[in-house]
């Protein structure tokens, strides 16, 4: 069976990460997505994030219908068993040793979050682990996402400025980059402009109606727990205005 794992924040889960999900199983005959929320330590939220159990509800309700989709709590078993916040190469290598030899295993992420890979943990050999799946997010070009790697993967200036220039927009979907034991494969045909960022400020705004950004189920669930309203002060929960801090799945403990 194919399979990919969909780490990331998901502080909310919304419509963008579902189509992702959608297209990547589409064109990857993915049996099982792992949509993995990463387990944020407590000492890090500094109030900015929902706790682990709202984002994981909402992944739950989220991936309702989605036979194939399905929620899983790694991260957070990583982080209780070794007492410290785990690296996306860790969770990989875990996920990897229940597989069978048939199966293949996915790193499916956005384009934005990819762009940051040279910052995450052993970032070269994370990308030596399993064939990477990069969905588009509207402004990107395959110049910048192979000038993204890390440095002694990266390809040569010249081929880069060459990628830059003949290249207009992101690269065609399906496309694949393949080059010192990395496979990159470009997914292009999601374009959602919606993020989690967003949909927190939005959220703030009492009477806002986010059904049509995160689904009817999420919607009822953020307003049930009010989450992310301003004066919230249930622990874990995200303060309205916080400013944004970059979680990104390989970056789980810089
Ligand atoms: P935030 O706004 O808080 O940064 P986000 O909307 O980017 O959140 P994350 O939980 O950080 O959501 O994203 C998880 C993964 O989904 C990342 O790889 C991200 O790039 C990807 N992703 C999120 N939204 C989209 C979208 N609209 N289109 C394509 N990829 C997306």
């Amino acid at each position: 069976m194919n399979l990919a794992f969909f780490g990331g924040t998901f502080d909310p889960v919304h419509r963008g990460h579902i189509a992702v999900a959608e297209s990547a199983s589409k064109r990857f005959d993915l049996g099982k997505v792992l949509f993995v929320p990463a387990e944020l330590p407590p000492h890090k939220q500094h109030q900015t994030f929902a706790g682990f159990a709202h984002r994981m509800a909402m992944i739950a309700l989220a991936t309702q219908g989605h036979p194939s989709f399905v929620p899983s709590d790694i991260e957070r078993r990583l982080y209780a068993q070794s007492g410290k916040p785990n690296y996306s190469l860790e969770t990989i290598r875990t996920l990897k040793k229940d597989l069978k030899k048939a199966d293949k295993l996915y790193f499916l992420v956005g384009v934005d979050a990819f762009m940051e890979i040279s910052t995450w943990h052993r970032a070269a050999d994370l990308l030596r682990e399993c064939d990477f799946i990069v969905a588009n997010r509207p402004g990107y070009s395959l110049g910048e996402i192979a000038g993204a790697l890390p440095e002694q993967l990266r390809p040569k200036a010249e081929v880069l400025k060459a990628m830059r220039t003949r290249t207009s927009g992101f690269a065609k979907s399906g496309a694949v980059m393949s080059f010192s034991g990395v496979t990159l494969h470009l997914l292009e045909d999601v374009s959602e402009r919606v993020s989690s960022t967003q949909l927190r400020a939005a959220a703030a705004t009492a009477g806002k109606r986010l059904d049509s950004l995160v689904g009817p189920a999420v919607a009822e669930y953020m307003r049930k727990t009010r989450l992310y309203r301003e004066g919230q002060q249930e622990e874990g929960v995200a303060r309205a205005h916080s400013k944004k801090k970059s979680r990104r799945p390989g970056a789980a403990s810089d």
